[in-house]
């Protein structure tokens, strides 16, 4: 319950890991990590596909990424076309790649491999709650 309000359009209303929204409430964006065998997960994950256990915390990122790749999108799916057109980004955090959109207002032709990114998180006016990249 709760997962409903991630992302501009939410497919899904329940997911074992909705307490990813209230880190997004709370102006942070989070990953968990196995407090077992230390296996980063994100998107963050209950069980653990390293050992199998499920004792999870829950760490909110830090500082700045890296930009992995990027890509811009013209023509968006089904329930996303009035968003389109938009930056997708992987950036690299430590040891984890985030997907996520870089903020509108961030021409694609001036992102490069390598530039650091920062997380910002987005409240739309409609409830829900997403985060984005911008140049750091
Ligand atoms: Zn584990």
């Amino acid at each position: 319950m709760g997962f409903e309000r991630f992302g501009s359009k939410s497919f899904t209303s329940q997911a074992k890991v909705a307490e990813f929204v209230d880190y997004l409430d709370k102006g942070e964006l989070a990953y968990t990590k196995c407090r077992t065998c230390s296996q980063a997960y994100f998107p963050p994950r209950a069980d653990c596909a390293n050992c199998l256990g499920n004792d999870m915390e829950w760490i909110a990122f830090e500082g700045n990424g890296k930009i992995a790749t990027f890509t811009h999108t013209m023509y968006a799916p089904t329930g996303f076309e009035a968003e389109a057109p938009y930056t997708i980004v992987v950036a690299e955090f430590g040891g984890l790649k985030v997907l996520g959109r870089m903020n509108k207002s961030v021409p694609v032709d001036s992102l490069s491999v390598g530039m650091p990114v920062k997380v910002e998180i987005v409240k739309l006016p409609d409830g829900q709650v997403t985060y984005e990249f911008l140049p750091a």
